[in-house]
């Protein structure tokens, strides 16, 4: 690491998460948390040694009842960290909490109520399963004596598939024969069967066309609502994670850029890479004002690939470093550190593109040291 504290004393230093009371209000419990967690992998392959840095350092608070949106660039690390906080998979450093204890610890006893929606729906379900056998998987593992009759299983399937908007009729049929849209509900649906608290989605969105992703955003909002799920939505599409989510945490390769705890401070978003996201958009779901729509400056090197990350190595240089038009020299030999610019709001850049109001609340520190 390089310059600053980790990222899990951040929350212990401003104490705005947890059971805090603030200004006389209860704030919401955590319900789940990562702390300081890494992961790596080893490179496949012979062209290039060493290992991929898929996780670094990340610390998240995640509050019962809320919607986190994490977004990022494929190959960030976003499905990674879906898997190690459902407790799939473990990190190499750090450790997830759910209700204050080990999700590992409590993988057998509870395993119920952290349910993951996968990316790509068409690979996520068993092609030979008829839609009945698919919800009535989690039926049989987590229902206890519940849902033990045959009768009973389908019947509570049926139940899953119209909440999800689908109907009674589309329990016999197979994955072949729906669509991309209707196969994501039925995703949803199983997820739901196993009746989560927390449901983490990964990319629920890609691979569908624009109506259909607007019928499954709204169908995500119902479902969160109705019962008072706790959601991590993972996507790279922006505006859709603004529509849906309280909260946001924006990636890039591996480290967390950006973060932001009320979405209604969007439009100070700051980190250059968030600044292209919110350019990139197209104003479907967006509802930016004027000034959040400041002409960013763009470079040759927007045209690479950006799919290809540097994280083959411990990076001792700021992520976005290549691509980014803010960048000086101290940027390519020191990390940033995930520094708080106001309440709420936490930014791994040297240089962040300051927002009025915020610049007016408080100065970046960082800014201030490196005028000196
Ligand atoms: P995202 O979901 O944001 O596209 P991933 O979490 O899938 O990103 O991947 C992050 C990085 O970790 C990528 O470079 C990917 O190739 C690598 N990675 C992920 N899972 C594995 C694995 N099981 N083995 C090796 N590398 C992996
Ligand atoms: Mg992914």
């Amino acid at each position: 690491m390089g310059t600053g504290m980790r990222t899990e004393e951040r929350f212990i230093k401003c104490g705005v998460f947890g059971q805090i009371k603030e200004n006389g209000m209860i704030q919401k419990p955590i319900l789940l948390q990562a702390k300081g967690i890494s992961k790596s992998y080893p490179l496949a392959g012979k062209v290039k040694q060493g290992r991929i840095y898929a996780i670094n350092d990340l610390s998240l608070r995640i509050k019962e009842g809320e919607c986190r949106g994490i977004v990022g660039e494929s190959g960030c690390g976003k499905s990674t960290l879906l898997r190690i906080l459902s407790g799939l998979e473990e990190p190499d450093g750090g450790e997830v909490l759910y209700q204050n204890m080990s999700v590992f610890a409590q993988m057998k006893t509870r395993r119920n109520e952290i349910q993951m929606v996968f990316q790509n729906s068409m690979n996520a379900v068993n092609s030979y399963l008829s839609a009945e056998a698919i919800l009535g998987e989690p039926l049989k593992n987590f229902g206890g004596r519940k849902w033990e009759g045959k009768k009973e299983r389908r019947e509570k399937a049926a139940l899953y598939l119209t909440r999800v908007g689908l109907s009674e009729k589309d329990l016999d049929k197979y994955p072949s024969q729906f669509s991309g849209g209707q196969l994501q509900r039925i995703c949803i649906a199983r997820a739901l069967a196993a009746e989560p608290r927390v449901l983490l989605l990964d990319e629920p969105l890609s691979s569908l066309d624009v109506s259909v992703q607007a019928q499954i955003i709204r169908l995500l909002e119902k479902l969160g609502k109705e019962n008072q799920l706790t959601q991590v939505l993972v996507s790279h599409d922006l505006e859709a994670v603004y529509y849906l989510s309280d909260s946001l945490t924006v990636m890039y390769g591996g480290w967390v850029v950006e973060e932001i705890e009320e979405i209604k401070l969007f439009d100070q978003l700051c980190h250059p890479y968030t600044k292209r996201l919110v350019q990139a958009s197209k104003g479907n779901w967006l509802r930016l004002n004027e000034q959040s729509k400041m002409v960013y400056p763009v470079r040759d090197e927007d045209n690479r690939n950006t799919d290809e990350f540097e994280t083959f190595t411990e990076e001792k240089f700021c992520p976005y470093v290549s691509l980014c038009p803010q960048r000086t020299e101290i940027c390519r030999i020191e990390i940033p550190p995930l520094a708080e610019l106001c309440d709420g709001h936490w930014v791994r850049c040297f240089f962040p593109v300051l927002p009025e109001q915020c610049a007016k609340i408080r100065n970046h520190p960082l800014r201030i040291e490196k005028k000196k």
